[in-house]
């Protein structure tokens, strides 16, 4: 019978012939993959009906042929009955093909080389290489069908002689090709895509190498090559991973679980949301690649394999989801996880420092969401402190343990980095009372905080609210006497009408600062990295101005001169006290409009006498 070609196959046969495309090569590990897909499916029928299987006549066999220039390959898995055949070769029904004509739409035709290259244009692909190609297949109890194409729009399906289930590719190379009916060439693609194929490849005879289902060995035959390897080539990875899990539990479930953290963080430099790599097998048979609810969605950067020979064959991928077996392995496998990365983080800091620059993200989103295991994510959070010089940091519980006797809260402030940290007005009152202050860089770090709420009975406080009660300190003698009670009492009162009630709730000379003239206190219920992530959002909307308490140092030389020009130049006074607040507002991370700064500033420069 002669058929033809849905458009939309002509419309892929058409580009993959016709591409410049380079890597021809890739045809080969896109017919090695089939094969093993039909070997897979066979695998898994065979365990769902309870048959038992020979697993010897599982392989797959290549035949190159330099002479005839022929490339061909056999599987003895599902193989295809008549209308699987229409169905997969005749039309775009499967996946690799047909996200390719969807990116094809998109780009309205045009193709540029390495955006072929994304996509496994699958079987079609052969008909880069090919002048016809063969197909002889046999499904178990159906008659063996032979499937012809040169590559034109119309194809042929016949009865023919086949007596082995499976399916047999004959591939008639174009005489430019001759390369792959070489065995050296074959064999040299075949070691750099089909390594991990579970099942054995042979070529021309001979049995090929391939390293099989690492992850239900045991770690002592394994090596840490074999380790990278296997995960580069299962997540597609140019670099090798930073750290893995391998280990096997019996209860609750029975599993084997290899779980790899990436050397970077896959979310970097805006790269979109990823997708959790963590593959499902039973018994080496893939059940899902990426399975949905299996872990909460911080771990979304781990890859790997879980193989549980608990899991039911027979039971759709659907119901499989329902019946949740997949939450109960994720669990177990997410436990100990979790308690590898505390034995990591406890014995080798200077790796558990590595992981956490690649996966810190994810384990801050956890410890604010996921309610399960917040408390065991809060013990792996990483800070800088005010007490360590820059690189080294610290975790909570340490910061707990060195809190003074009756220091009540875990203080942290807030910044991009240690220097505009340090330079605020916020962390000096903390130093000089022997207080340290966790350095938050990050700004979901305050997010998590907040989210947390506490740590081990001890709450989260940020060093800039007006919540914060310091004790009083004895003043050294160098830093001179503050000015009096009175003057104080009436220059806050001048602070406050002159500045006005929508700008200040309150001026403070609680004596927190100690180098500084000014600080704002935040009395808002907007965190500052609550209002920057709302100004980055809606730019143009304008924000309500901040609500802070000003705190003033009556023993800063700033203060004590303001006292004084209050009394001589009112007017400059009240420039001068402007600028002061909005460098407060400016070291708060709250000031809106930073322009207003130079300009005023150049106003009160002008007043400068030689
Ligand atoms: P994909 O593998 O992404 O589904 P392909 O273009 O590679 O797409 O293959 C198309 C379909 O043809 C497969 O889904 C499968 O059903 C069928 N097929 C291809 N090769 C074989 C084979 N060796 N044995 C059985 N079926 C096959
Ligand atoms: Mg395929």
């Amino acid at each position: 019978m002669e058929y033809q070609f849905k458009a939309e196959v002509k419309q892929v046969l058409d580009i993959v012939v016709n591409s410049l495309y380079t890597d021809k090569e890739i045809f080969v590990r896109e017919l090695v993959s089939n094969a093993s897909d039909a070997s897979e499916k066979l695998r898994f029928k065979k365990l769902s009906d309870k048959e038992e299987i020979d697993e010897s006549s599982l392989k797959i066999s290549i035949t190159v042929d330099k002479d005839a220039n022929t490339f061909a390959i056999e599987d003895f898995g599902v193989g295809m009955t008549n209308s699987e055949l229409l169905e997969n070769l005749g039309t775009i029904a499967h996946s690799g093909s047909k996200k390719f004509l969807e990116a094809l739409k998109e780009n309205k035709g045009q193709l540029g080389e390495n955006l072929i290259g994304q996509f496994g244009v699958g079987f079609y692909s052969v008909f880069m290489v090919a002048d016809k190609v063969d197909v002889f297949t046999k499904s178990e109890g159906g008659d063996p069908l032979h499937w012809s194409c040169d590559g034109s729009e119309n194809f042929t399906i016949q009865p023919c002689d086949k007596p082995e289930r499976g399916t047999k590719i004959e591939v008639s190379l174009k005489p430019d090709y001759k390369e792959f009916s070489e065995a050296p060439r074959i064999r040299e693609i075949l070691e750099k895509y089909s390594a991990y194929v579970d099942f054995p490849i042979f070529l021309n005879g001979e049995a090929l190498k391939t390293r099989q289902a690492i992850w239900l060995k045991s770690k002592s035959e394994l090596d840490d090559k074999q380790y990278c390897d296997f995960y580069k080539f299962q997540s597609h990875a140019y670099s090798d991973p930073i750290d893995w899990l391998h280990f096997k539990a019996d209860a609750p479930v029975e599993l084997n679980a290899l779980i790899y953290v990436p050397a970077e963080n896959p979310e970097r430099l805006g790269f979109g949301k990823t997708d959790c790599g963590v593959s499902l097998y039973c018994k080496k048979v893939l059940i899902d690649a990426s399975p949905k609810d299996m872990f909460p969605e911080w771990m979304r950067f781990a890859r790997g394999v879980i193989d549980s020979s608990d899991i039911p064959l027979n039971i759709s991928r659907e119901s499989m989801q329902d019946s949740g077996l997949t939450k109960k392995l994720g669990n177990v496998v997410l436990k100990r996880f979790v308690k590898h990365l505390s034995e990591i983080a406890s014995k080798n800091a200077e790796k558990y420092a590595k992981i956490y620059g690649s996966i810190g993200r994810f384990i801050k989103e956890g410890a604010a969401m996921d309610f399960d295991h917040r408390n065991d994510l809060a013990k792996l959070l990483r800070f800088d402190s005010s007490l360590f010089e820059d690189g080294k940091s610290t975790s909570l519980q340490d910061y707990v343990s060195r809190m003074k006797p009756d220091q009540k809260e875990i203080y942290y402030a807030s910044g991009s980095d240690r220097e505009t940290i340090e330079n605020g007005p916020y962390v000096e009152a903390f130093k000089a009372r022997g207080l340290e202050v966790l350095y938050f860089y990050d700004p979901v770090d305050g997010f998590v905080a907040g989210s947390l709420g506490e740590f081990e009975g001890k709450t989260f406080m940020p060093a800039d609210s007006a919540d914060v009660k310091l004790p009083d300190i004895p003043q050294s003698a160098e830093e001179g006497e503050p000015i009096s009670k009175d003057d104080i009492e009436s220059l806050c009162g001048w602070i406050k009408s002159a500045l006005g009630a929508e700008k200040i709730s309150e001026v403070l000379t609680s004596g927190r600062l100690v180098d500084s003239p000014v600080a704002a206190l935040n009395a808002d219920s907007i965190s500052p990295q609550m209002r920057a992530m709302l100004r980055a959002m809606n730019p143009d909307s304008k924000m309500p101005a901040p609500i802070i308490k000003f705190e003033i140092n009556p023993r800063s030389p700033v203060i004590k001169n303001l006292c004084r020009l209050r009394k001589d130049d009112e007017n400059l006074a009240k420039l001068v006290l402007e600028q002061l607040y909005d460098n407060a507002l400016l070291a708060a991370g709250i000031l809106d409009n930073p322009l207003s700064i130079s300009k005023r500033m150049n106003e009160i420069l002008a007043h400068i006498k030689a």
